[in-house]
Parts: C-alpha cells; sequence; structure tokens
C-alpha cells in the first residue's frame, strides 16, 4: 500500500507561512529566508511531532474530515515548534549554508532514496573501503545537500551498503510523469568495472520530500564485485 506522512504536507505549508509573515512583519532577527533554512525547519518540526501517514492521493482534504485529528491543535503546534525551529536554523546557520541553498523552485520531481549493496562476488561478504557513483542522465548526480554524498565511500562502518538521495529537479507543473535513467557505477582496480542501469519514474509534486521515509527508498538488487579476468 502506498502511504505519505499527511505531516509533510502541513508542516511545509505551515513553515512557508510563517516564514513569509515574519518578512512582512520585518522582524530583526530575520537574517535568511532561503529555500535552505526554510527546508531546514520544515526538518526541524517534522523531527519533532508523530508522522500520521495516510494513504496517498488521498491527501489534506480527505484528512480534514477525519475525526482522528484535531486539526487546530495541530496547526497550533506546528506553528509554536516552527518558530522554534526557524530560530534556532537561523541563528546557527550551517558554515556550508550559502552553498546548499540552490534547491529548485517547486514544482519539482522528488526522488526516493536509493538503498543497495555491493558483495564480493566469490565470497558474498559485504565490500569495504570503495567507491560508488550515481550516475543520473549519464553525468554524476547531485545529492540533495551536503549530507549525501556522490561518489559514496564505503567504509568498515556501512560494509556493503550504499546510499544516495537525488537533489529535485524543476518540473513545469505538478502532476507530470517522467522517467528518468540512473546508473551504478563502480570502478575498483583489479576489479571489473560494475555498471548497473535503471530506471525511475517520478509525478512532478509541488512539495519538495523532505523527510528520510523508508516509505520512498528504492531497494536496488545486489551487485556483484569480480576480480578481472574471472572466469
Ligand atoms: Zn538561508
Amino acid at each position: 500500500m502506498n502511504v505519505h506522512n499527511l505531516m509533510e504536507e502541513m508542516v511545509y505549508s505551515g513553515v512557508n507561512e510563517l516564514f513569509d509573515t515574519v518578512i512582512e512583519s520585518k522582524a530583526d532577527w530575520l537574517t535568511c529566508s532561503c529555500e535552505q533554512c526554510r527546508l531546514d525547519t520544515i526538518c526541524y518540526v517534522l523531527n519533532r511531532l508523530p508522522p500520521h501517514y495516510i494513504k496517498s492521493g488521498r491527501g489534506l482534504a480527505y484528512a480534514q474530515n477525519e475525526d482522528a485529528i484535531d486539526k487546530m491543535q495541530l496547526v497550533a503546534d506546528i506553528n509554536r515548534i516552527a518558530l522554534e525551529g526557524m530560530k534556532q536554523v537561523l541563528a546557527k546557520k550551517r558554515p556550508n549554508h550559502d552553498q546548499s541553498a540552490s534547491l529548485p523552485k517547486t514544482p519539482v520531481f522528488n526522488f526516493p532514496t536509493f538503498v543497495g549493496r555491493i558483495l564480493d562476488g566469490c565470497t558474498f561478504e559485504p565490500a569495504t573501503n570503495l567507491q560508488v557513483q550515481l550516475l543520473m542522465e549519464g553525468a554524476l548526480a547531485e545529492c540533495i545537500d551536503s549530507t549525501w554524498s556522490n561518489p559514496f565511500t564505503i567504509d568498515p562502518h556501512t560494509p556493503g551498503t550504499f546510499t544516495f538521495w537525488v537533489k529535485p529537479v524543476s518540473a513545469d507543473k505538478p502532476g507530470i510523469r517522467k522517467a528518468f535513467s540512473f546508473e551504478i557505477l563502480v570502478n575498483r582496480e583489479g576489479f571489473d568495472t560494475i555498471r548497473y542501469y535503471f530506471e525511475i519514474a517520478s509525478t512532478s509534486e509541488s512539495v519538495i520530500r523532505t523527510a528520510v521515509n523508508t516509505d520512498h527508498s528504492h531497494f536496488l538488487p545486489d551487485l556483484h564485485l569480480f576480480p578481472s579476468g574471472h572466469p
């Protein structure tokens, strides 16, 4: 079943409205209102509220009729935590703040996180100490923020496992279905190059997906690393 977290929509619009209100009031503590600071604030709020999952596609309109949610109380909670989060985010901007402030304007094509494993083809042990690249339409894919990296380095702390989260791509309008081609590329000296191609279809949305949510993970099949010249 496809589900999504209703909180994402409510928090996304709540935080954006809050920024706009504070911009209008010309508060002196408002030092930045860029997309990255807004997203950091959205994450702050989402991490502090329990998720509320609903079936995909039914959305806010449906949920408003649900008795289970005390919507007034929820909006009050979101606003209170959003203001607290916004002040904290602005008080300690990340060192890389300016370079990561380049998320596209909505609507966007969102991507799931990609999760996969590289195994030694002879022993089936998880591989370590190697780099995995993700190509998108033939070029190194950009990640959603600086906490994700491409190439991904598999070190002994994450044996065999790699993850990527691709930065959303601008769309002309919401509701467009489009396929994107990806390639996992592993080059290690003394071993055959791994090239694994796959395609992901995404429907453009009016929100940038922020919370890491396993419902939005795409699991790739295990890939195997063989020594060069292996029969
Ligand atoms: Zn900012």
